[in-house]
């Protein structure tokens, strides 16, 4: 560590927990941040103050006047830029020590697959359930660990799937797929702006705490957050052993990636759900 880093992140290094050794391990750690908006931008700039070594940032969209009431990373004269682009400029601001890399493309399929097997942890901070779960598969497939946020109207939750656990449940064993679930338009729908800034931080606590492999974090645990009335309630759950994506195949095997092309329907990006 060089002496300019000792001193930007001394407040990390006199943490107990954390130290040289824990900031070390969060220097030498490549996140992947998909999404960039409400979620993805505080998450975004608290990994990239804190000193994640390297961040990946995925987003299609670009910015827009609507978003600046909460996706943090974005300003007005930046309207109308690629997110991702933006969310550099921003990220690179507050720490030029780090590598970003900007990726302005709606991730799926293959190509997903491909990029969550060269990175250490995975931050979901999209707004859709297709994707979700496409981002969940991966994370199996590689047996990467996922931070999941969620925020709508007033309702925030998260969890975490680490999936290097074998006992870990995934995503899809707590939100089963193809279930009559409730689609909800993002689109249409009202979101309080602090929310997605309280669960996006949280985001980012959680995978600086995989990082430097310290604490312990949200596994089996889905926190559920009513920021009307600042209750928070926890639900515990266990993994499926009967789940279709993390589950054992009739072989016995882990299953690898399950492509699905329903998955990466391009309508997938207008709805989103909460549970
Ligand atoms: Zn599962």
């Amino acid at each position: 560590m060089t002496d300019e880093q000792l001193l930007r992140y001394s407040r990390h290094i006199l943490l107990d927990a954390l130290g040289i050794e824990g900031q070390a391990r969060i220097l030498a750690t490549h996140a992947l941040i998909i999404g960039a908006g409400g979620l993805g931008s505080p998450a975004a700039l608290y990994l990239a103050s804190a000193g994640i070594g390297r961040i990946t940032l995925v987003d299609d969209d670009t910015v827009d006047f609507t978003n600046l009431q909460r996706q943090i990373l974005h300003t007005q004269v930046r309207v109308g830029m690629a997110k991702v682009e933006s969310g550099r400029q921003a990220l690179s601001a507050i720490n030029p020590d780090i590598e970003i890399i900007p990726l302005q493309q709606r991730l799926s399929g293959a190509a997903l697959d491909a990029l969550v097997a060269t990175v250490d942890i995975v931050l979901d901070c999209t707004d859709n359930f297709s994707t979700r779960h496409a981002i969940n598969r991966a994370c199996v497939h590689h047996r990467k660990p996922l931070v999941s946020g969620a925020a709508i109207r007033f309702d925030g939750q998260i969890s975490v799937y680490d999936l290097r656990r074998n006992d870990s449940p995934c995503y899809h064993c707590l939100f089963p797929e193809g279930d009559d679930v409730e689609e909800v338009r993002c689109a249409v729908m009202g979101v309080f702006a602090p929310l997605t800034g309280i669960i996006g931080t949280m985001q980012a606590a959680e995978a600086l705490k995989l990082a430097a492999g310290i604490g312990e974090v949200l596994t089996g645990r889905l926190l559920l957050l009513d920021a009307l009335t600042m209750d928070w309630r926890t639900v515990r759950f266990k993994r499926d052993s009967d789940c279709a994506v993390c589950g054992p195949t009739a072989a016995g095997q882990l299953p690898g990636y399950l492509f699905r092309p329903a998955a990466d329907h391009e309508s997938a990006g207008t709805a989103c759900r909460l549970a």
